[in-house]
């Protein structure tokens, strides 16, 4: 039943029944139901612009726990950072300068990540700043890390030549010589046995009975197995490479061929009085680059310092030499 409405009616000063139709009513009942409507939106906009709903406090977390976790990330590449900067200084400073390698230039190790702008799909968003100051400095460590691998990859490199080196380089004295008594005379200006006068000697001799074993002084090929009637006589010639050769002459007979690989302490020759010579002994030299050096710098595998001391006190006493 529809409500029943009265209406006053000044004619008969009777109350009339009042009759809606469907549509009056279809009406009334739109215009109830979109006031509803409007009312409820506008507190809705109130409502919203003061708090947040559900998901939107949700992502808000969110975000904050992600600012949280960036600055430790930054606290972390703090700390990465220091490590590097530690693992280049020694490598600068130390491996570097033991290989006699030149340190990496800083342009290098601190080098931009050159092209276009890298970063441009972060940028835009209130947290832009920060993801790309994260992004750049990350990508700074990982070319540092690379650079520093690069450097250690050299340096391996460069201690496995150094370990040839050292078993290469002339470093042992040529014959069997204990307490030094078969060192007869050094590297320098000397009285010729022969011609009596002052010639430079290029080697140091050492007296030893004939057929005295004669040692390679550090790994090498023989390069030369001569035999002259004067000057050096019976003479091998040692390539150590790395600049480095060495001369064993005047010997009685030979232990190797030429194009023979040669160990440190392996047994070449032995002693004898070929070529120019006035008694049996050993002529050795060194050379480097093609010149002559002084041997007795060149016996620091079996010299301490004291030893070496001594030996650089009889070798240069000596005013004549055996040639
Ligand atoms: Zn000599």
């Amino acid at each position: 039943m529809p409500p029943t409405k009265y209406k006053f009616n000044p004619d008969s000063l009777s109350f009339d029944k009042v009759r809606f139709g469907i549509k009056a009513l279809l009406l009334r009942f739109l215009a109830y139901f979109l006031g509803s409507v409007i009312v409820a939106f506008i507190y809705w906009g109130i409502f919203a612009s003061f708090f947040d709903s559900p998901k939107e406090k949700a992502l808000k977390r969110e975000v904050e726990q992600m600012t949280i976790q960036y600055d430790l990330i930054h606290r972390e590449m703090a700390n990465v950072e220091i490590v590097l900067e530690d693992l280049q200084k020694t490598d600068d400073n130390l491996y570097r300068s033991i290989f006699e390698a030149e340190p990496i230039p800083g342009t290098l190790r601190d080098g931009g990540i050159g092209g276009v702008n890298r970063y441009d799909a972060l940028e835009g968003y209130n947290n832009s700043n920060l993801v790309i100051e994260t992004a750049n400095r990350l990508d700074k460590i990982i070319k540092k890390v690379y650079v520093q691998s690069k450097s250690f990859d050299d340096l391996i490199k460069l201690a496995k030549d150094k370990e040839a080196m050292l078993k290469s380089v002339p470093a042992i004295i040529p014959i069997s010589n204990k307490d030094l008594t078969r060192t007869a005379s050094g590297y320098g200006w000397r009285i010729h046995p022969i011609y009596k006068i002052s010639k430079f000697h290029y080697g140091m001799d050492f007296t030893a009975p004939l057929g005295t074993d004669i040692y390679a002084t550090g790994n090498g090929t023989v390069v030369a197995v001569l035999s002259a009637q004067r000057g050096l006589g019976k003479h091998i010639i040692i390539n150590h490479g790395f600049g480095y050769s060495s001369i064993y002459a005047h010997l009685s007979n030979f232990n190797v061929r030429a194009g023979q690989k040669v160990q440190r302490g392996e047994i070449i020759g032995f002693v004898g009085s070929t070529g120019t010579s006035v008694a049996n002994h050993l002529h050795y030299e060194i050379k480097l680059n093609g010149v002559n050096v002084d041997p007795v710098n060149y016996y620091f595998e079996d010299l301490n310092s004291m030893e070496y001391e001594r030996m650089v006190e009889i070798a240069s006493k000596t005013g004549q030499s055996f040639d």
